[in-house]
Formats: structure tokens, C-alpha cells, sequence
């Protein structure tokens, strides 16, 4: 768990699940050309790819709204039989699931959604549930075909039973999500259909969390380079050099739940080659 401040709230990057480090050439399946490339030697030394599923908590006045829900309490078959703890990362916060008022997705991939209900229930009982109205349509034009099968079996058991609950609030790009912390989305189509970041405002500052732009730091330097679940790869990498470039231009602190804690939190700086580059904070 690492947490900054920003404004009159915290955030709180938690820690769900660590799935086993892949080979950084099966992660990024495209690239194994630019294997020896800089990037990788200096963000994925070992040549693995290390990661993790967060969830994130923004907290403030003692509101609490999470930033998407891990990959949950159950045992993953695709991932092996791993299982979330995010009920444990939330109490060695301070948190608990009855304080949570919110949840907010970035997009509905399996590593996004596992704690939003379990047997039918809602996880956190209090809470609303916003989501992209472009990721929201996307699934229930496409329903089984929205996603590979396991990204659409944990929607059916994640998230259906919170549409047939009324639960979710779907929001548009750039508009004011429903609840207390002034958020909005930024759509970075890619990754998924409707994926977006999330943004906090306070004054001129500016908090992003990410959701799944990168999944390297290196991919702020290489935004060419796609993770093999971006389902369409160069909306993907356009997404993510020109939220990269929001970043550097409002000074952002960024939060990227997929890279390793001691790095999740961080500033887009200027590189060497005019090129951008992840700086990580502390
Ligand atoms: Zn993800």
C-alpha cells in the first residue's frame, strides 16, 4: 500500500493480487523485435514483466470511492486459481467496505471488476457504481462476444448482477461523476472500446489514474508498443501518447495500477530524444 496526498484527499494505491512475472516478450507480444531496446532493459531489467492488479481509494472528508475492483475473492481460473485480498489491503488502511459510497471503473477486463458484487450481492453495500457509458454500451450491444471468454464471464458475474440491481451509473467523457470529489473521465479508446481514465481537479492541478494506458513505465517511452490485452492495438498506442502528453503538459501526478508499487505513482517528464518518460515519485 503507498498512498499521496492531493488537495484535502488522499490516495491509496492498494494491492489485490500479484499474478506470476510473464516473459516481458509474451506481454508484449508485437514488439519481441525491440527486445534489447533501452526501455525494456531499464523498466523490465529481468526481461519479465512484473505487475499487479490495484484498486485504487480516494478518500476524503471520509468518503470513500474506489477506482476500480481488483480481480476479486474467488479463485481465477484463468489466472491460475489467483484470488484477490483486497478486503485485507483495505483494513491495514484503515478502510472498510462500508465506507465505500463509490466505484468507478475504467473499463470491465477481469483484473477491473472482481470485487464489484459476489454471489449476486453487491460487495460494498453503500456504494453507487459508475462506469463509461461507451464501455457500458459496448457490452450490452455485444453481450458474449463484447470480450474474450474470460473477460465476459466475470462481467456476467461481476457486473450483470449490479445492472439488474440499477446499480451502475454510466457517465460520459468530460462530464461531472455523480458523488462527492470533483472526478470526470478521459476517454482512451483502445484497450477496450469505452476505457477511460480517471481525473481529479483541485484549482489547476490534476490527479490521473490511469486505468490500463500502460502497463509498463516503458510504454511512456515506447507508446508504440501494446499489451497483448489491448483489443485494438493502434487506438491503444494513440491513446497513450496523447494522454502521455497531457500528462507532461499539466504536470499530473499519475496513478498506473498495473506497475510495480514502488513505481505507481508518477510524473510524465521530458526524455533525452524530446521523446517522454516515466518519472516515479519518491
Ligand atoms: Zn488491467
Amino acid at each position: 500500500m503507498r498512498k499521496i496526498q492531493f488537495g484535502d484527499a488522499t490516495l491509496v494505491t492498494l494491492t489485490d493480487a500479484r499474478p506470476p512475472p510473464a516473459d516481458f516478450r509474451y506481454a508484449f507480444a508485437a514488439h519481441t523485435a525491440d527486445f534489447d531496446a533501452p526501455a525494456r532493459q531499464i523498466w523490465a531489467p529481468d526481461g519479465l514483466f512484473h505487475t499487479r492488479f490495484a484498486v485504487h481509494a480516494l478518500v476524503q472528508d471520509g468518503a470513500v470511492t474506489l477506482i476500480d475492483a481488483g480481480i476479486g475473492p474467488e479463485p481465477s481460473a484463468y489466472f491460475n486459481g489467483l484470488s484477490g485480498r483486497l478486503d485485507t489491503e483495505l483494513a491495514q488502511a484503515g478502510l472498510d467496505a462500508a465506507m465505500i459510497t463509490r466505484v468507478v471503473f475504467t473499463h470491465f477486463h477481469l483484473d477491473h471488476v472482481g470485487w464489484a458484487s459476489r454471489e449476486g450481492r453487491p460487495c460494498f453495500p453503500k456504494a453507487r457504481y459508475v462506469a463509461p457509458e461507451a464501455e457500458l454500451a459496448h457490452w450490452q450491444r455485444l453481450g458474449g462476444e463484447a470480450a474474450l471468454p474470460h473477460h465476459v464471464a466475470a462481467f456476467a458475474r461481476s457486473i450483470a448482477p449490479l445492472l439488474a440491481q440499477g446499480l451502475v451509473d454510466p457517465v460520459r467523457p468530460d462530464h461531472p461523476l455523480p458523488g462527492p470529489l470533483a472526478l470526470t473521465y478521459r476517454s482512451l479508446p483502445g484497450h477496450t472500446a469505452g476505457h477511460c481514465a480517471v481525473i481529479a481537479a483541485d484549482g489547476a492541478r490534476r490527479l490521473a489514474i490511469a486505468g490500463d494506458s500502460w502497463h509498463s513505465p516503458a510504454q511512456i517511452e515506447r507508446p508504440d508498443w501494446g499489451h497483448r490485452a489491448d483489443a485494438d492495438p493502434q487506438a491503444a498506442s494513440a491513446a497513450r501518447r496523447s494522454f502521455a502528453r497531457w500528462a507532461h503538459d499539466t504536470g499530473a501526478v499519475v496513478a498506473a495500477g498495473h506497475f510495480p508499487e514502488h513505481q505507481a505513482f508518477g510524473r510524465v517528464a521530458a526524455g533525452d530524444d524530446g521523446g517522454l518518460v516515466w518519472e516515479p515519485l519518491g
